[in-house]
């Protein structure tokens, strides 16, 4: 299964002469004032345009932003709907199974910052739901999941077992039940590798769980993110459970995300690979050093960008090569060079004191 969208294709975009050329649309479905909103923000950016050119420009790609918008709203399951547009006809719409704030933004970029936050927050994971005799595994991306195997163990073969000692049987049948729980971590690992997932979630009835993870290879253990305790009323493929561990391994992501921001403290006590504020997290970034950024939820910082020489400067400022750029938000712009660059992005909601004092965004950094 391909991800909804590719998040670093999209940071890798930009118009080389900061002209303001990407639409960058966020519709939140679940609220009704969304259409009102996109309406109203169509209105203000439109007032913003310098010329009668820009406008019709602005038009243009508007008019293809909100046939894309239509488009994608229609999918069953959608909540939210992300659309960018540029120049040379680049369009994309996608189809979110979890709620986003409405935005409409005119940038010299696309504005992925709320896409970035979306991943982080939905960070796929395979969910393998199992007892000694069924199995089902399951792959969630974007708060969807997604049933990839059934497996039971009379698929790999029931043995004759007449004329055993009770002894002899009771043996043959752990075996037997070993010998499933490693065909079934043979199938976690496979799916894992093919869909580059890094959590695993294991739920299941009495010990079950527990002598599965504990047989399984350590490199495969190392990425078990949440053992549960769960009855199965209708087997292991069961919609309601599914659900409920989805939402599970979302909570389990939003206190990895915290661990982040106290990594982020310790280093900017003891050491030199820690950073905070915008415009320093921003450049750090532009030159490949952040390998992973911490934004508060909501943060953002007016700023400038040559995107010609992809520098950024405070707003006011200039390119060393003496152009305005394009105006921008400097948070926006960390989340775009860090992904671009392979660094992770982590966004927290309730910040701690120091987070706030840096403009809600901070770093750490490669060696
Ligand atoms: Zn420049």
């Amino acid at each position: 299964m391909s991800l909804p969208f590719n998040l670093k294709a999209l940071a890798d975009r930009f118009d080389a002469s900061s002209q303001p050329t990407y639409l960058s649309l966020y519709a939140d479905l679940s609220d009704s004032r969304h259409v009102s909103a996109m309406g109203r923000r169509q209105r203000e950016i439109r007032a913003a345009m310098p010329s009668s050119h820009a406008r019709a420009r602005l038009d243009e790609t508007m008019a293809r932003v909100l046939a894309a918008y239509e488009r994608a709203r229609i999918r069953p399951g959608t909540r939210a709907v992300a659309v960018f547009a540029g120049p040379d006809g680049f369009l994309e719409e996608h189809s979110l199974q979890a709620a986003l704030e409405t935005r409409v933004v005119l940038d010299s970029s696309p504005y992925i910052a709320p896409l970035a936050r979306f991943a982080d927050d939905n960070e796929s994971c395979v969910l393998a739901l199992l007892d000694s005799e069924h199995a089902a595994i399951f792959v969630v991306w974007a708060g969807r999941a997604q049933l990839l195997q059934e497996l039971e163990t009379s698929l790999i073969g029931r043995h004759r077992h007449g004329g055993m000692s009770q002894m002899r049987f009771q043996r043959h049948r752990e075996g037997q039940v070993d010998h499933f729980y490693d065909y079934v971590a043979g199938h976690v690992a496979r799916i894992v590798e093919t869909e580059g997932v890094a959590r695993i979630a294991v739920a299941g009835p009495g010990p079950a769980k527990r002598d599965f993870v504990s047989r399984m290879p350590q490199a495969l253990r190392s990425k078990v993110a949440l053992v549960a305790d769960v009855d199965f009323k209708v087997g292991p493929a069961d919609d309601t459970l599914v659900r409920r561990f989805v939402a599970l391994m979302r909570d389990e992501e939003a206190k990895q995300s915290v661990q982040w921001l106290e990594a982020l403290r310790r280093e900017l006590a003891i050491g030199e690979l820690a950073i905070t504020g915008a415009l320093e997290c921003a450049q750090q970034a532009a030159s490949g050093r952040v390998e992973r950024l911490i934004v508060l939820g909501g943060a953002s910082m007016a700023g400038g960008k040559c995107e010609e020489h992809q520098e950024v400067f405070q707003r006011g400022g200039r390119c060393h090569c003496g152009a305005a750029g394009a105006d921008v938000d400097l948070v926006n712009e960390a989340v775009e060079f860090t992904t671009r660059s392979d660094g992770q992005c982590e966004f927290v909601e309730s910040a701690e004191h120091f987070l706030d004092e840096a403009g809600g965004i901070g770093a750490l950094l490669r060696w």
